[in-house]
């Protein structure tokens, strides 16, 4: 039998929840703020423990809370994982079936490219071939907003790529619609979609960007660690963020308020 949830778990789920998805600074912040609410026990090394208690609670429901990278900056970051769900169902609740649908199309863009990324126009253009029903460009371009805001997307001049929140949620149901085009990083063995790829054809690993940064760090003369052939690619500066330094969302106030545990005893089940 597992430990049983204290308030200061249910908190920090419940803030998980609201948020989607938080950084490892926002989820060790959160981590102090909820035990000290709640005059748990509070120990700043203790944060996978803490987790692997509310991930022991959630097994009988196949969630859990999951750590994944940013493939933009290489942080840390934690989203909860609905472990019995294989298809992208877990947005069905906010959205409608041709926004869902585009949603698949955008991800397909996304993972049959070679850089992990779509461009505005080629979603806009797969809009226009949606078979639920089809959308207007404003309704595309609002819909692919709420996408962005709802943290499924990322967004950078017209670019759309895969949000860290759709990586970590999503990986079970990615690997079963696209299978072999889903390829693993060789440094870390997470899913790489925005990555570099050797150039050689009989060797062809990917590395995301920030993997790369780390593992050429100091090196002149790039070798894939694969097939020892040179590296091909810009090595990209990743700022070291991950190390957590930065302030400036280390406060649990900067995160969506989460209702007191004692309002929302509720059941969730309806
Ligand atoms: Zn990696
Ligand atoms: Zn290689």
């Amino acid at each position: 039998m597992s430990r049983p949830m204290g308030d200061s778990h249910k908190r920090f789920l419940q803030t998980l929840m609201s948020n989607g998805i938080i950084s490892s600074i926002q989820a060790k912040a959160l981590h102090r703020h909820c035990c000290e609410t709640h005059g748990a026990h509070y120990s700043a090394d203790r944060l996978d423990e803490f987790i692997d208690v509310i991930n022991a609670n959630l097994q009988p429901m196949f969630m859990y809370i999951r750590k994944g990278m940013s493939e933009e900056d290489g942080v840390q970051y934690y989203a909860l994982v609905n472990t019995a769900e294989t298809d992208i169902t877990r947005m069905s609740s906010d959205y409608a079936d041709n926004e869902l649908e585009l949603f698949r199309k955008t991800m397909d863009l996304i993972v049959d490219s070679e850089n992990g990324a779509a461009s505005s126009t080629d979603v806009l253009n797969c809009a226009d071939s949606l078979q639920t029903k089809k959308m207007k460009k404003k309704e595309t371009e609002l819909v692919l907003n709420k996408f962005v805001q709802d943290k499924w997307l990322n967004e950078k001049q017209g670019v759309y790529t895969l949000s860290t929140r759709c990586i970590i949620e999503m990986e079970q149901y990615m690997r079963l619609i696209y299978q072999d085009l889903i390829k693993v990083c060789h440094v870390c063995h997470n899913v790489a979609i925005q990555s570099q790829i050797c150039e050689n054809p009989t060797c062809g690993i990917q590395m995301h960007l920030p993997c790369v940064a780390i593992y050429f760090k100091g090196r002149s003369d790039p070798l894939c660690p694969a097939c020892n052939q040179f590296w091909a690619h810009e090595i990209p500066e990743i700022s070291q963020s991950q190390s957590g330094r930065s302030q400036s969302q280390s406060s649990p106030a900067a995160l969506a308020p989460t209702p007191s545990t004692s309002s929302t005893r509720r059941s969730r089940r309806s």
